[in-house]
C-alpha cells in the first residue's frame, strides 16, 4: 500500500498554495532576494517518521524560529529560575522589533520578542547555539554568510534594544557582540525537514526522534512549548492559538513551525509575510492541518473509559478467595481516582486483592503514586495485595526475568508478577 500522509499533505499544499498575498521580509536586505513562491510543508512524528512535501529540501535562515530553541539551551544551562530573573512569560501583545520591557524591573517581557532572544542568547555562548541547534535537528547546520553579512550592517534596531538591555543590567556582555551572535544565530539554514524534527525533539519531551540523542531535559520542553503558546505567534498569539491550537514560532524567513507535545513536530516555510511577521500561507496550513488532523490542544477527548475493567473472584488467592481487578486505558489521575472511589464505594471483601495492569497502556506518574497508595492503604486493610504488571509499566522488575517487589511505604514490600 502507498502511504496516504504525502498525498494529503501535498493536497494541503495545492490548496493554500494559490494565495499569493503578503510581502517578503524587506527590512533585511538579503531575505527581500527570496523566491516568494518557495512553498513546503514537512511533519516528523516523535517515534522519527518524517513526511516532507514542496520545496522540502530548499534552505532558508531560521531567523525567529531560532528563538525557541536558544531558550531552551539557555534553560538547560542555567535552570529556570536564573533565566526568568532575566526574561519574563508574559505575552507583550507587541510587534517583534518593539522594545517592551518590564517597568521596575527591566525584564524583557517574554523569549520570544527580539529584547528576550537578546537577552536569553547572552546567556549561551556562540558554540552552545551551534552544537545545540544542530543536535535539535540531527545534522550539522550551517550559516547563511550573506543573510548573516546583511542582517547585521542593518540591526540597528536590535543594537538599540541590546543597549537598553545593557542600561537596565538584564545583559552584562558587549552589546554588540550579542547582537553578532544573536544575528548568528538567526542566519543559520534550515529545511523544512530539519524545522520538524527540531520541533519534533520538543514534542518528544527533548529527545530526538531519530538519533535519540537527549538534547535538553524534559522539563524544558514544556516551559518552552508553553511560551511559544502564548507567545510564539507574535501580535497574533492569541488569534492564532484559539485557531489554531499548537505551540508555534514563526520567522521572517518565511518559515513556521508548531510542536504538538507527545506527537509530532511540523514545518512549512512560504516567504510571504502578512502584517504581524508570520508566513501568509504557512498559517493557512497550520489552519487546515489543525483542523483536518484533530489537532488542537483544547480539543477535548471524549471521556475515557472507566480505568477500572471489571472484578472477577479469584479462585484461590495466597490466603483464600480473593477479587481480581482488571485495570485497562491510563493510569493517570482521573483514571486513579476511579479506581480509588470503586475500591472506596465497594471494597473488596475477601482477603486476596490483584491489580492486573495487563490492559494497561500507560502509567504517569502521578497514576502510578496514586497506585502505590491504594495498595499501602489495602494492605493496612489487612489485604494480601499483588500486582500484575507484564509489561513493567510500574518499573518494578529489577532484569528481564525475575519478579520484582515495589516500595509502596510504610516498610511494605508488593509483590508484583509478570504473568496472570
Ligand atoms: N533576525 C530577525 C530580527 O531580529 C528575526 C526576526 C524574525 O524572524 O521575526 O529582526
Amino acid at each position: 500500500m502507498r502511504s496516504p500522509i504525502p498525498d494529503y499533505l501535498t493536497e494541503v499544499l495545492d490548496v493554500c498554495g494559490g494565495d499569493g498575498s503578503g510581502e517578503l521580509a524587506a527590512y533585511i536586505p538579503e531575505l527581500a532576494q527570496a523566491d516568494p513562491d518557495r512553498f513546503a510543508l514537512a511533519l516528523a512524528t516523535v517515534d522519527g517518521a518524517t513526511y516532507a512535501v514542496g520545496d522540502a529540501d530548499v534552505a532558508f535562515s531560521i531567523q525567529s524560529i531560532s528563538k525557541p530553541f536558544a531558550y531552551a539551551l539557555a534553560l538547560a544551562e542555567h535552570g529556570l529560575d536564573a533565566v526568568l530573573e532575566k526574561v519574563g512569560v508574559e505575552p507583550s501583545g507587541d510587534a517583534f522589533n518593539e522594545l517592551s520591557l518590564e517597568i521596575g524591573t527591566g525584564r524583557p517581557f517574554n523569549p520570544m520578542i527580539n529584547a528576550g532572544a537578546l537577552t536569553v542568547h547572552a546567556l549561551i555562548d556562540d558554540e552552545t547555539v551551534r552544537r545545540g541547534f544542530s543536535a535539535f535537528a540531527g545534522r550539522d547546520l550551517e550559516l547563511d554568510e550573506e543573510v548573516f553579512t546583511s542582517e547585521l550592517e542593518t540591526a540597528d534596531r536590535n543594537r538599540a534594544i541590546a543597549f537598553m538591555l545593557r542600561s537596565h543590567g538584564i545583559v552584562e556582555k558587549d552589546a554588540q557582540e550579542v547582537v553578532e551572535g544573536y544575528t548568528r544565530q538567526c542566519s543559520l539554514l534550515v529545511t523544512v525537514r530539519d524545522l520538524a524534527l527540531m520541533a519534533a525533539t520538543l514534542a518528544n519531551g527533548g529527545v530526538h526522534p531519530v538519533s535519540g540523542e537527549r538534547v535538553v531535559p524534559r522539563e524544558v520542553t514544556r516551559q518552552v512549548m508553553a511560551v511559544m503558546a502564548t507567545c510564539g505567534m507574535y501580535d497574533a498569539a492569541g488569534d492564532w492559538f484559539t485557531s489554531v491550537g499548537i505551540p508555534a514560532k514563526s520567522g521572517v524567513a518565511g518559515g513556521l513551525i508548531g510542536a504538538l507535545p507527545g506527537q509530532a513536530g511540523l514545518a512549512t516555510f512560504s516567504p510571504r509575510l502578512d502584517r504581524h511577521g508570520n508566513s501568509v500561507r504557512g498559517v493557512q496550513v497550520f489552519e487546515r492541518l489543525s483542523h483536518d488532523m484533530g489537532m488542537h490542544l483544547m480539543e477535548v477527548p471524549p471521556p475515557a473509559r472507566s480505568l477500572v475493567r471489571g472484578r472477577t473472584e479469584l479462585p484461590g488467592g495466597k490466603t483464600g478467595h480473593g477479587w481480581a481487578y482488571e485495570l485497562q486505558g491510563s493510569v493517570n489521575f482521573v483514571g486513579m481516582e476511579r479506581v480509588l472511589r470503586y475500591l472506596t464505594e465497594e471494597p473488596p471483601t475477601e482477603a486476596a486483592v490483584v491489580l492486573d495492569l495487563t490492559r494497561v497502556h500507560e502509567v504517569r506518574d502521578v497514576g502510578r503514586r496514586m497506585l502505590l497508595e491504594a495498595v499501602r492503604r489495602l494492605v493496612q486493610d489487612g489485604h494480601d495485595v499483588t500486582l500484575v504488571d507484564p509489561e513493567d509499566m510500574l518499573e518494578a522488575f529489577p532484569d528481564d526475568h525475575a519478579d520484582g517487589d515495589l516500595d509502596a511505604g510504610d516498610g511494605i514490600e508488593v509483590p508484583v508478577v509478570r504473568h496472570r
